[in-house]
């Protein structure tokens, strides 16, 4: 059963995916039966010989291209639709383990072309209309598998979240003229309070409106609407900020750190207005403690932010020094 299901109260699709319940969760990865599906040998990667970066299908898909019809409710309001869509997992590299931030610059670069590539793939299918790029990593998120991986969901509606933005967005542009997101940056790195990292093409800063105590938001410094625009040197400078990024979250909690990454792009279809970034929601609000989505996060929406960002600022950029650092003595360095 693939189908998406509406949800009338706050207008939202949400995916069913009834044989994703069966699929394991974190396998023991010491035990002698496991095998790593995405280390080099591994059925799936058979066929190939040299990769660095490889695109897989998803082996528990949420959509697929072909669903089944779906049988639709009586009522009205409670609709459904056949999940139609693609998802697949980027390998990231042969090594088991690992993180953005422990590939080189060039390797992290074929990373984010392959984003880029499958995007501009996908976004020639009829029925996709959004392609979600995003990245899980570790226990506290619920990854299941350690290789390290990203994601690809190419859907067949555009996320709340993301129309959310784009609303946003054209209202400031309708009463101001200008983007919005454009603005913010110049703001930023007059203020200089929110930075944390920055290279030619761009900036990585804790939003002022941050919702995660340590949220990290990565914008390009010039006005870009999609990742399907970027240029080579545009590329190679959102994998330097990725690669900063992540290894500030290792610094900042003194280990292998959890995060979400989720880049947050134009439609595939349709022209609005909208200026690609890239965000990072760190569950940790200090070394030990975890963050919660709780009673009125979840049940109500309303997020509570423990801290102040501008303090929050302080501590991510001294993380992100000794990051820096570590970058520069051991895989070849920044830009
Ligand atoms: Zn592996
Ligand atoms: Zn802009
Ligand atoms: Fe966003």
């Amino acid at each position: 059963m693939h189908e998406i299901r509406w949800n009338p109260l706050v207008k939202k699709w949400i995916i069913v995916a009834a044989h994703r319940a069966t699929r394991p969760w974190r396998p023991d990865e010491k035990s002698r039966e496991f095998t790593c599906p995405f280390c080099p040998g591994a059925p799936e990667l058979k066929n190939l010989d040299e990769w660095d970066v490889v695109v897989l299908p998803n082996k528990y898909p949420a959509l697929i291209p072909e669903p089944q019809p779906v049988e639709k409710e009586e009522m009205n309001i409670l609709d459904k639709k056949e999940a139609r869509g693609v998802t697949e997992v980027i390998v990231e590299t042969p090594e088991h383990e690992g993180d953005l931030c422990t590939l080189t610059l060039d390797h992290a670069k074929r990373v984010v072309e392959t984003y880029r590539n499958e995007v501009d793939k996908l976004a020639k299918e009829r029925f996709i209309e959004y392609v979600a790029v995003f990245r899980n990593k570790g226990k506290e998120i619920g990854v299941s598998l350690t290789h390290p991986h990203s994601q690809i969901y190419a859907l067949p509606f555009i996320p709340p979240r993301i129309m959310a933005e784009i609303n946003a967005i054209e209202e400031y542009k309708k009463i101001h003229g200008s983007c919005m997101i454009c603005d913010i940056v110049k703001y930023e790195i007059e203020s200089k309070k929110r930075i944390i990292y920055s290279n030619e093409e761009f900036i990585a800063l804790i939003p002022y409106y941050a919702m995660w105590p340590f949220e990290i938001h990565v914008y390009p410094i010039k006005h870009v609407k999609t990742i399907r625009d970027l240029n080579d040197h545009q590329l190679t400078s959102l994998a330097d900020v990725l690669r900063v990024v992540t290894a500030t979250y290792n610094s900042l909690l003194e280990r292998d750190a959890p995060y979400i990454m989720a880049f947050h792009d134009h439609p595939v279809k349709g022209n609005y207005e909208y200026h690609f970034h890239v965000e990072f929601y760190q569950p940790y609000r200090d070394k030990e403690k975890l963050k919660y989505a709780a009673g009125i996060e979840w049940g109500f929406w309303v997020f509570t932010y423990d801290g102040v960002p501008e303090q929050r600022a302080v501590e991510l950029r001294e993380a992100c020094r000794k990051a820096v650092k570590t970058l520069n003595n051991v895989l070849g360095g920044c830009m």
